[in-house]
C-alpha cells in the first residue's frame, strides 16, 4: 500500500555564523511529518524522494547573515536550506511529471522528501544515458559547467597556453585541469596534500602539481612550475595565492574568478587584501567575475561536449559520497579542510 506520510529529516539554519565554519550550532536538522496523499498535493506540484544532494562551497555564504562576496540571498532562519539536488517523483500533480521520473532541481530543500512546484525542476535525467546520478551533481552539474566555463568561455585555452589552477582535486578544479588538457595546455595544479597532489597528476593528468601547506613562499614556488609565466588562471582560492600568481602572469593573461573559498569564512574586513593589483594595468590582465547563471544559454553545448568526454573516457571524475542526510553539516564542514577530494555529495536515499 502506498506510503502517504512520511518523516522527512530537513536541516535548517538556527543562527548565522559570520565567521568560522558552521556548526551544529547554526545548522541544525529536524523530522516532521510530511503528507504524500494525491488530495494534499496542490495542483502543479510534485512530492520528492532526495537522491543525492550537492554540497558546495556556495551554501556557507548563504549562512552568514550578511549578503556580500557572491551576493547570493541568505537563507532564513528557521526555514530549510536548499541546494542542488536529484530526486525520484513520488506523486505527481502535473502530467508533464509521473512516478519514478528521476529529477534535477537547483534549489532542493535539504530533506529526505518534500513537496514542490514542477516549475522548479530544472529536467528530466534519461535512465538509459547510462551516466550514474551524482554525475548531474559533478561533471554535468554546477562544477563541471563552471570549469567549462573558466577555461573554454573566459580562459580562452589555446595549445601551449600556461594554465594553473587552484583547489585542483575538488569538483571544479578536477573538471577544469582535464579540459585545458584537452586543449592542449600545459596544466600545473595547487591542492592540500600529497595524496591529493598524487590525485590530481594520476587520475586527472595533470602535467604537475604542488602542495600548497608544504610551500612556504608561493612566489617562488611558482617561478618553478611557471619558468615562462601564467597564462590562465581559474582562481578558486583567493588571498595569497591570487597575490602571488599576479607576480607571474604574462601579458593578456586570463583570471577567470571561479571563487576564493579560502576567504569565505571571514567578514569582509578581515579578508586578505591583494597588494599587487597593479600587474593587472601593466600586463593587461583580464580578470573576470563569473557566476554560471548568467551562462545559461551555453548549457546545452557544455553538455553536448561534457557528455561526449565522459562517454569516450576523456574525462573522469572522483565523487566522494556522505551517505545519509545526518552527515549534511559534516560534509559542508569538510570543503574548508584538506579532507576531501573530488565533488562532495550526499546520499540522501538509496536509488532502486
Ligand atoms: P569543492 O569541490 O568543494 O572543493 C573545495 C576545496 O577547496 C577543498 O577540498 C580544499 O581543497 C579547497 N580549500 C578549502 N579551503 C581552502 C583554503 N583556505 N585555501 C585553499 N584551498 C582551500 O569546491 P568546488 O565546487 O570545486 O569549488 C571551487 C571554487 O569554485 C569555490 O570557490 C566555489 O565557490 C567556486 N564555484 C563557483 C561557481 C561559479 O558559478 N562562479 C560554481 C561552482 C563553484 P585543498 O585540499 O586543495 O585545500
Amino acid at each position: 500500500m502506498a506510503v502517504n506520510v512520511v518523516e522527512s529529516k530537513e536541516w535548517y539554519l538556527a543562527g548565522y555564523a559570520a565567521e568560522g565554519v558552521p556548526t551544529t550550532d547554526h545548522l541544525t536538522l529536524r523530522s516532521v511529518p510530511l503528507s504524500l496523499s494525491l488530495d494534499s498535493i496542490p495542483d502543479a506540484y510534485v512530492a520528492v524522494q532526495l537522491l543525492f544532494i550537492s554540497v558546495d562551497p556556495y551554501l556557507r555564504t548563504r549562512m552568514s547573515g550578511q549578503e556580500d562576496g557572491l551576493y547570493f540571498p541568505q537563507f532564513s532562519l528557521n526555514q530549510v536550506i536548499t541546494a542542488f539536488g536529484v530526486g525520484r517523483v513520488m506523486r505527481s500533480k502535473d502530467e508533464k511529471y509521473s512516478e519514478g521520473d528521476i529529477v534535477l532541481n537547483a534549489f532542493f530543500p535539504v530533506a529526505e522528501y518534500c513537496v514542490v512546484p514542477s516549475s522548479v525542476l530544472i529536467r528530466k535525467i534519461d535512465p538509459e544515458a547510462g551516466i550514474p546520478l551524482p554525475e548531474y551533481l559533478s561533471c554535468l552539474g554546477v562544477p563541471g559547467f563552471a570549469a567549462w566555463v573558466g577555461i573554454e568561455v573566459l580562459g580562452e585555452a589555446k595549445p601551449g597556453s600556461n594554465a594553473f589552477i587552484s583547489a585542483a582535486a575538488g569538483g571544479v578544479g578536477m573538471v577544469a585541469g582535464q579540459l585545458a588538457k584537452l586543449k592542449g595546455c600545459r596544466v600545473i595544479g595547487s591542492t592540500g596534500s600529497d595524496a591529493k597532489v598524487r590525485l590530481v597528476k594520476e587520475e586527472f593528468g595533470y602535467d604537475d602539481a604542488f602542495n600548497y601547506n608544504k610551500e612556504v613562499d608561493f612566489d617562488a614556488t611558482l617561478s618553478k612550475y611557471f619558468p615562462n609565466g601564467i597564462d590562465i588562471y581559474l582562481e578558486n582560492v583567493g588571498g595569497k595565492m591570487l597575490e602571488a600568481v599576479l607576480n607571474h602572469v604574462n601579458p593578456h593573461a586570463r583570471i577567470p574568478v571561479c571563487g576564493m573559498i579560502s576567504q569565505y569564512n571571514q567578514i569582509w574586513t578581515e579578508r586578505e587584501g591583494v597588494r599587487n593589483l597593479l600587474n593587472i594595468v601593466g600586463k593587461e590582465v583580464r580578470m573576470e567575475g563569473f557566476l554560471v547563471g548568467s551562462y545559461l544559454d551555453r548549457f546545452a553545448d557544455f553538455t553536448v561536449e561534457m557528455e561526449g568526454y565522459l562517454k569516450q573516457g576523456k574525462i573522469s571524475s572522483k565523487i566522494k559520497i556522505y551517505e545519509g542526510i545526518q552527515n549534511f553539516a559534516e560534509s559542508l564542514g569538510s570543503l574548508f579542510s584538506s579532507s576531501n577530494f573530488g565533488k562532495v555529495v550526499i546520499e540522501v536515499n538509496k536509488p532502486r
